[in-house]
C-alpha cells in the first residue's frame, strides 16, 4: 500500500516536473539522537526514490533555539524548498512547540504546526500530520467502513492520537470516537466497545485478546524496542485469533507514515505552484 502511495507520488512529481517545477524537502536534525538519525536517512531517501530534492542540515546538539529558529526561516524564504521536516524530538533545552511554529505552514508537511492543526479541526482542506492520515489511508484501502462504526483510539498526543480521533469523527469518516489515555479507567471496558480500536502509546503488548471484540479492525500505531527488535503495542499473535484485521509491527503504520510525508510534500509544491486552491 506504502508503495502505491509512494508511485502516485512519483506520478505527480514527473507531472510537476514537466512544467518545470522540482519539489524540494528540507530535513533538519539537531545533535545526534541515533533513532532520529535513522528516521531522517529513510525519508530523505524516499524522498529521492519518487524524484524530489532532498537538502538535509545537520546541527549540534549544542545549537541554540534562535539558531535552529533562524534556520527554519531560511528555509522558509527558499523558493526551491517546499517542505520542511525538522526531526523531533530536540534536544532538551529546545523549545519544539516554537521551533514548529517558525515553519511556514505551507511548508509543514509534518502537519503539526497550530495553524495545520486548527484546518484539522474545522475539517478543511491542509497539511495533516503524517501518522494519522496514514491510519486513515489503511483502512480505506481495505475498504474498512468507518461510518456509524465506534472507534476507540488509545493515546491523545497531539502527533497522532489527538488528530485521528479529529479525522475518524469527521464528516467523511462519521465514527463515533472514544479517546482513551493513560488516566483511562478499565481501559478493556471501553476498548472492546470498538468496531475500530487504535493503539497509540508506546507500551509494548498493552492490547491483548481481553481488550478486543471479536471481529473488530486493530490498528498498532506503536513502536516499541524490544530484546526481540520493533514491536507495537498489540500483542499481535493473542490479537489476531480474535480480530477481523490487524496491522503487524514493523511493517504496518510505519511505511504508510513515511509515504505520507511524500504526499505532503507534494501536495505543498503542487499548491506552490498554483495548481490547488489555499
Ligand atoms: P506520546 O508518548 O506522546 O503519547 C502516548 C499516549 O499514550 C499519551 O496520550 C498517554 O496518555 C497514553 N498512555 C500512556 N500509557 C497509557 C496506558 N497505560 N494506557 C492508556 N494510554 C496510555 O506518544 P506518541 O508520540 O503518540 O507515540 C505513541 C506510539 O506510537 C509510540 O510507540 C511511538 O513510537 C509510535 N509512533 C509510531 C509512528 C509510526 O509511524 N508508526 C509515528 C509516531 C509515533
Amino acid at each position: 500500500m506504502a508503495a502505491t502511495v509512494r508511485k502516485e507520488v512519483a506520478e505527480r512529481v514527473s507531472a510537476l516536473a514537466a512544467r518545470g517545477v522540482s519539489v524540494g524537502l528540507a530535513t533538519v536534525l539537531v545533535g545526534d539522537d541515533e533513532p532520529s538519525q535513522i528516521y531522517v536517512r529513510h525519508k530523505r531517501r524516499d524522498a529521492e526514490e519518487v524524484g524530489m530534492r532532498s537538502v538535509h542540515v545537520d546541527l549540534p546538539a549544542t545549537a541554540s533555539q534562535a539558531e535552529v529558529e533562524a534556520l527554519v526561516r531560511e528555509l522558509n524564504a527558499d523558493p526551491s524548498i517546499d517542505g520542511i521536516l525538522v526531526q523531533l524530538p530536540l534536544p532538551m533545552g529546545l523549545d519544539s512547540e516554537a521551533v514548529t511554529e517558525s515553519i511556514d505552514p505551507g511548508k509543514d508537511v509534518d502537519g503539526l504546526h497550530p495553524y495545520n492543526l486548527g484546518l484539522l479541526v474545522l475539517n478543511r482542506t491542509g497539511l495533516r500530520p503524517c501518522t494519522p492520515s496514514g491510519v486513515m489511508r489503511i483502512l480505506d484501502h481495505y475498504d474498512l467502513p468507518t461510518s456509524g462504526r465506534r472507534a476507540v483510539v488509545v493515546g491523545r498526543s497531539f502527533l497522532v492520537g489527538r488528530p485521528l480521533a479529529l479525522m475518524l469523527s469527521a464528516k467523511g469518516a462519521d465514527a463515533t470516537v472514544a479517546l482513551a489515555h493513560s488516566r483511562t479507567e478499565d481501559l478493556a471496558v471501553v476498548t472492546r466497545e470498538a468496531d475500530i480500536l487504535v493503539a497509540a502509546v508506546g507500551v509494548a503488548s498493552l492490547i491483548g485478546a481481553r481488550h478486543v471484540k471479536p471481529g473488530a479492525v486493530v490498528v498498532d500505531v506503536g513502536i516499541n524496542r524490544s530484546d526481540e527488535g520493533l514491536v507495537g503495542d498489540v500483542d499481535f499473535e493473542a490479537v489476531r485469533e480474535i480480530a477481523g484485521a490487524v496491522t503487524p509491527v514493523p511493517g504496518g503504520v510505519g511505511p504508510m507514515t513515511r509515504a505520507m510525508l511524500l504526499s505532503n510534500t507534494v501536495w505543498a509544491a503542487e499548491r506552490r505552484a498554483g495548481l490547488r486552491g489555499s
